[in-house]
Order: C-alpha cells, then structure tokens, then sequence
C-alpha cells in the first residue's frame, strides 16, 4: 500500500497542474473515476417523493454526462459511478449557505448514513468499486442556495443542491456547477454577498469568460462551457497562463 502511495506521488509531482498540488479532501483531479454518493434529506414533515427523487437523479445524471464530454473533449477520461442511499434522511434543520453548521451538513449526512469518519467511507467504497476520488451530492428537499463548502485534507468533499431557489427548480447546470467546486473550482459570478475585492475579479472573469459554468449556470446545461481557469483550476488543462493568479484569493 506504502508502495503504490509513493508512486502516485512521483507521478504528480512531475505533472504539477494545480489540481494536482492543491490541499483537498477526497476529490482532487476531476478525472479517472469518481464516485459519487447521492443521500436525499428533509426537515420533518416534509418528505422527499419518490418521483421528485427520480427528477433530482435525472438532472444530476445530465450534469454528470456534460462533465464527462467537457473532460473527453480535451482528452482526459472521466466515469461517475453513482449511487443512492435510497432514502431520505431526516435532519432536524437543514442550514441555509452561509449559516452557522452549514458546512457540518456533509459529515452530519455521512453520520446518519453510517460513517463516522473519512477513513470508514473511503474503506466503504473501496470495498466495491475503483475510484480515484470520490464525493457526497446532498439533496435537500428546502428552498435556499445550493452550495459547497471548501474542505481540508481529513474530510469528504462535496455539496448540498435544494430542490429549488427563488421559486425555480434547480437545474443540471447548478449540480455540475457544485460538483466542480469539489474538484477545486472557484465561484466567478458577481455578488453582493462576497467582498469588493473578490467581486472586482470576478468582474474581470465574467468579461473574460462569460459561458463559463462558474460564471453563470444557464437553463441549458449544452450552452455552458468549462473555461481555461476552471479549466486549468480542475485538472482538466495543465498549462498555466500567469494571468490565472489575479483569480487567486
Ligand atoms: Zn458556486
């Protein structure tokens, strides 16, 4: 096992994209096969249906398929496993972006499912399938704001999607959107809730990239594009243009 660990660390610090140096949790390059964990949960009295769950897995099968062309159309190969928790899951309350606990709301779904840690999740998937990283995609029968929370090394990545935002029903742009933060991708749409600073460049990354997934998510998921930075940001481009260090925080 010692063995096969220096080996993959060799290879990447000899390919030293982004991607691959960065701190992260479980996902790191988004390419080879990711794993991915979907856990349905509600707040009391609300449940999930069994269609609305069947809608939300579609949608989040479109966003996985459009990865995988973004990834194949610069030659790097890309497989999602999927699989379900086939239940729903009842949390007391289920934070809202930006609330106190919200970025609990991974490990808290992970302790219900059954893993206590990384280490027995890790184990649990290995176990069963081949996966070079792995992700949990929480599904929240609420309105709010789909977000993902920035990890460090000792957790599980991954994001929480409501099933809807404003009065619409999220989109397979939003899952892909929230997925690629897992992998490293930063938010470059304008907004009021971020600091003048980080608006000011997202200012500059929404002239220079404007179909960028991280930019805006469209209604059509076909009409967004994976841009340099993300890009460059996920694994999926290894050259560096010097100009991506303005987008740093
Ligand atoms: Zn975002």
């Amino acid at each position: 096992m010692k063995i096969l660990t220096s080996i993959i660390i060799i290879i990447f610090s000899i390919n030293t994209s982004f991607a691959q140096k960065r701190d992260f949790g479980s996902a790191r390059v988004l390419a080879g096969n990711v794993y991915v964990l979907n856990i349905f949960v509600s707040e009391p009295g609300r449940p999930w249906s069994l269609s609305e769950r069947k809608a939300i897995l579609k949608k989040s099968e479109k966003a996985y398929i459009w990865l995988q062309q973004r990834a194949n159309n610069r030659s790097v190969k890309l497989k999602f496993i999927n699989e379900n928790n086939n239940m729903d899951l009842v949390l007391p309350y289920i934070p809202n972006f930006g609330e106190r606990n919200a970025s609990n709301i991974i490990k808290d779904a992970l302790k219900l499912s059954g893993f206590n840690n990384k280490k027995k999740f890790n184990k649990w998937i290995n176990e069963r399938h081949v996966a070079d990283s792995y992700i949990v995609a929480i599904f929240a029968n609420k309105s709010g704001r789909s977000f993902a929370p920035f990890f460090s090394s000792d957790e599980v990545e991954g994001f929480l999607v409501y099933k809807s935002y404003q009065g619409i029903q999220e989109l397979p742009s939003t899952i892909a959107h929230e997925a690629l933060h897992a992998f490293g991708a930063l938010d470059l749409y304008v907004d009021p809730m971020f600091a003048k600073n980080k608006n000011k460049k997202n200012e500059q990354a929404t002239k220079l990239w404007p179909k960028d997934i991280m930019v805006q998510v469209p209604f059509n998921i076909n009409e967004a594009k994976i841009d340099e930075l993300t890009a460059w940001r996920i694994g999926l481009q290894k050259n560096k243009n010097p100009k991506y260090d303005y987008f740093e925080h």
